[in-house]
């Protein structure tokens, strides 16, 4: 299945979740048996030279896709959370917001330093929440390989602000 196939299987919900914004919503595309597994298929392929330790996925639709890219790779799984719902110790960063400020976190100790990471979500807009959840993993001592997304959204440019940090970034739909 191509990339052309799969963005035919997203779905645009107008007005989600504010008025005036297109929210482009990957549920479809996991309802369907093909394309899901086409979707982890390409986002696999995209990171498989690169011999990643973990994958870390970011709350909430990064697990889905995230989780599956790890087994696929072969992989552990690290889950960065929201404010409060990891139950041991956590290490966390807050960053900006359009309106106001959000947490990330993640388990203290959960992967070795230097453990070879690469980070995944659903889908990148400004950038601002795989850049706070990329310094939170390096700041844990972690080296990112790559941050991968199933959707970049070019026009609000956060692929570029990820390589402008070093940090090489891909998407399978734009
Ligand atoms: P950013 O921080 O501006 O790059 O926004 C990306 C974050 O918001 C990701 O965690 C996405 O899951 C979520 N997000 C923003 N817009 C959309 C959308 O249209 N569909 C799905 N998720 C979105």
């Amino acid at each position: 299945m191509t990339a052309d196939s799969l963005k035919a299987l997203v779905r645009t919900i107008p007005d989600f979740p504010k008025p005036g914004i297109q929210f482009r919503d990957i549920t479809s595309l996991l309802a369907d048996a093909d394309g899901f597994a086409a979707l982890i298929a390409l986002m696999a392929d995209a990171a498989r030279t690169l011999d990643v330790d973990y994958v870390a996925g970011i709350e909430a639709r990064g697990f889905i896709l995230g989780a599956a890219i790890a087994t696929a790779l072969g992989a552990g799984f690290v889950p960065v959370r929201k404010a409060g719902k990891l139950p041991g110790a956590v290490v966390g960063i807050d960053y900006a917001l359009e309106y106001g400020t959000d947490r990330l976190e993640v388990h203290r100790g959960q992967f070795p330093g230097g453990a070879r990471i690469l980070l995944v979500d659903d889908l990148i807009a400004t950038g601002g929440t795989a850049l706070a959840a990329a310094r939170l993993l390096r700041g844990e001592g972690a080296q990112l390989a790559m941050a991968l997304f199933a959707i970049d959204l070019p026009d609000l440019g956060g692929m570029a602000a990820l390589v402008a940090e070093g940090l090489p970034s891909r998407a399978v739909m734009t």
